[in-house]
This record gives structure tokens, C-alpha cells and sequence, in this order.
């Protein structure tokens, strides 16, 4: 079975999206959201990546944290609303970061858990993987995982879990809204 590295936003995400992904590929997930307002929440996001990944018993990865160079690519866009100009600049950065990891650890195959989220236009999300795919020499697996009862799933799943569920996307400008 070929491998495929599946950006992981969050653990309540992964749930279903590693369901969905494994049917056809061995996953590994990879923990690429330098989006993530503080370095404590970022760790709080990734218990629950390794909760999932030990109950389904499969590789995690964390890359590490630079929020710092999020900020600087969405300065000027910090009022947008989500599905936005910050929201493209944001997958933007993650997917890149995924790819990079791709490059240099030799896998051919990634994809994203972000369609599962009903604040997620994944059109949006699939055009831009398919970019940097494209530019990378990789290959974009599409996917719009909140069809089929995708985010239903991952609810039941992640309270099965006993998983946290953030209840803001990520971002500082996000807090308070919902995502
Ligand atoms: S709202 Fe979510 S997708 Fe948009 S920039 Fe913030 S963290 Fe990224």
C-alpha cells in the first residue's frame, strides 16, 4: 500500500479523515499548524493527534511550532472573515509545510484533514494542495471529507475519545468565533 502524509489540524479532524484515507493508503499523520495562537494550545492539539493515532495505531509526527512566521504572512489580512484572504495565506503555509516534509523525506502522496470541517471550503482547499503538488513534484490526494456524514463521524468519534474539541479554527483572530 503506498503511504500517504495527511496534514492534521486537530485530533477530533483525524478521527474520521484517517478512517476515510487508510482504506486506500498507510497514513501518517503530520502536525503542521503554525496558525495556532499559543505554543500551549499547540501542544494541547497534539495530545489529542497522538490519542487518535495510539487508538488506531498508526505513525504521528510534530513539526515544529512557528507562529511566528504565520503572523508576518497574513499581516494586513488580520480582519478577514474565515474562507478568506488569511484562510488562503494560512492553508497556504501549513500545506507547504507538509510538502516540504514530503520532499525531504522521500513520500510521494499528501493530503488534509481541513475538508472535514463544515467552515472549510474544500474547493478551495483541494485547489491549493493541488498547487503545491504541482509545484513540488508531489501528488494531492482530493478530498471533501465532511460529505458522507464525514463531520458527524468525527463528533461521534471524538467524544468516543473522550478527545478535546477546540472551539475556535486556530488563529488569534479566530478566538471567539467558531471554526
Ligand atoms: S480562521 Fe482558521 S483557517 Fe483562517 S487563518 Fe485563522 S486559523 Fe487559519
Amino acid at each position: 500500500m503506498k503511504t500517504l502524509i495527511l496534514h492534521t489540524c486537530c485530533g477530533p479532524d483525524l478521527t474520521y479523515s484517517y478512517i476515510f484515507f487508510s482504506k486506500n493508503f498507510n497514513v501518517i499523520s503530520v502536525f503542521a499548524n503554525d496558525n495556532i495562537d499559543t505554543y500551549e494550545e499547540f501542544e494541547k492539539r497534539y495530545e489529542q493527534v497522538l490519542k487518535v493515532s495510539r487508538h488506531f495505531n498508526f505513525q504521528s509526527v510534530k513539526c515544529p511550532y512557528e507562529n511566528q512566521i504565520f503572523l508576518e504572512s497574513v499581516r494586513g489580512f488580520e480582519k478577514e472573515p474565515e474562507r478568506g484572504e488569511r484562510c488562503k495565506i494560512c492553508h497556504n503555509l501549513n500545506l507547504r509545510k507538509v510538502a516540504r516534509f514530503c520532499k525531504e523525506n522521500g513520500f510521494e502522496y499528501f493530503s488534509t484533514t481541513l475538508t472535514i470541517s463544515p467552515h472549510k471550503d474544500a474547493r478551495l482547499i483541494n485547489t491549493i494542495g493541488t498547487k503545491i503538488a504541482k509545484e513540488f513534484g508531489l501528488n494531492f490526494i482530493e478530498a471533501d471529507l465532511k460529505k458522507s456524514d464525514g463531520f458527524l463521524q468525527s463528533v461521534k468519534l471524538s467524544k468516543e475519545l473522550n478527545l478535546y474539541r477546540q472551539n475556535y479554527c486556530g488563529c488569534i483572530f479566530s478566538r471567539g468565533k467558531s471554526g
